[in-house]
């Protein structure tokens, strides 16, 4: 089909726009400061598609990624932490405006889906998709299209409890969602930073630079890390056994990690052979606005 697909990425500070044209390639993209409140975002995005469409001369179908879930049972944005979303119908008030029908996505679910179209992961059936950054997102897709369950909570493992967890990991931090022990507490990168430096450390990325200088405290830091990432993933494994995982987030620029992880996970793994594929994204910081234009399939 000669489809244009236009995906928004609504960031916490940055709102983007690119258009895809029926090949897959980014024809034109745009990027402005995600304004507040909730009325001026939703006119700014209007205006962006409106100019996108104009440039082009073509009329596109529409898909937005947030960082948060449309709640099954109210129909409204919910868990986007770091937003005024929440309580809206961000889809259906959009399309109003727009006089077509727009899809929504959590953020993490369109990286996983837009690293399994035409990324890291296409060709493979059920993809895995992994955000380490200063959270932990995840998201799951299985042939093309994003698995969102019942709840819309399928793929949520950052607030899963660290499996197999050692005494001195026992029982963990509390996390901002009310549990104690989350995943994300221990694989993301203020987690690693923390674990590092201490409590008021929250940036990880001089980590790998320091461990090959040979700073010790950097060196096991990263040992801990990816060892409790290998745990977390051969739990996937057991449950889904997914084709492939694919890591996104600035985490996944360590390059240690896919040769390490593979290595590890399959400790923990209930079967006699593992050759999950480790792979590294390949849309990088594009993958929000790709994933969100990818919700509308051929
Ligand atoms: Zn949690």
């Amino acid at each position: 089909m000669t489809r244009y697909r236009i995906g928004i990425d609504v960031g916490g500070t940055k709102t983007e726009l690119a258009v895809l044209s029926p090949d897959g390639a980014i024809d034109y993209r745009q990027r402005i400061d995600t304004p507040e409140p909730y009325l001026d975002k939703l006119a700014a995005i209007e205006t962006l598609i409106e100019r996108a469409e104009a440039a082009l001369g073509i009329s596109a179908t529409v898909g937005l990624g947030i960082p948060g879930v449309v709640s099954p049972a109210t129909g409204l944005v919910k868990n986007a932490n770091s937003l005024s979303l929440n309580g809206y119908a961000m889809d259906r008030d959009l399309a109003q405006r727009l006089g077509r029908e727009v899809r929504i996505e959590n953020d993490a679910n369109c990286f996983a889906l837009s690293e399994a179209a035409d990324g890291a992961a296409a060709g493979y059936g059920v993809v895995f998709g992994v955000i380490l950054g200063t959270g932990c997102g995840s998201g799951l897709v299985a042939h093309g299209r994003v698995h969102q369950g019942p709840h819309r909570v399928a793929g949520e493992w950052g607030h899963n409890p660290l499996p197999w967890m050692k005494p001195d990991e026992y029982p963990g931090e509390m996390c901002w969602c009310g549990q104690r022990g989350c995943l994300e507490n221990f694989v993301a990168g203020p987690a690693l930073a923390r674990d590092c430096d201490g409590p008021g450390a929250r940036d990880a990325s001089a980590l790998p630079a320091r461990a090959l200088a040979g700073d010790q405290a950097a060196i096991a830091a990263l040992e801990r890390h990816a060892d409790r990432l290998a745990r977390g993933l051969a739990q996937v494994i057991n449950l889904l056994d997914p084709d492939a995982i694919v890591l996104g987030g600035g985490l996944s620029n360590m390059d240690h990690l896919y040769e390490v992880l593979p290595r590890l996970i399959p400790r923990n793994v209930f079967s006699d052979t593992i050759a999950t594929p480790i792979l590294r994204n390949k849309h990088g910081d594009s993958s929000g606005v790709r994933g969100a234009a990818w919700l509308w399939p051929a």
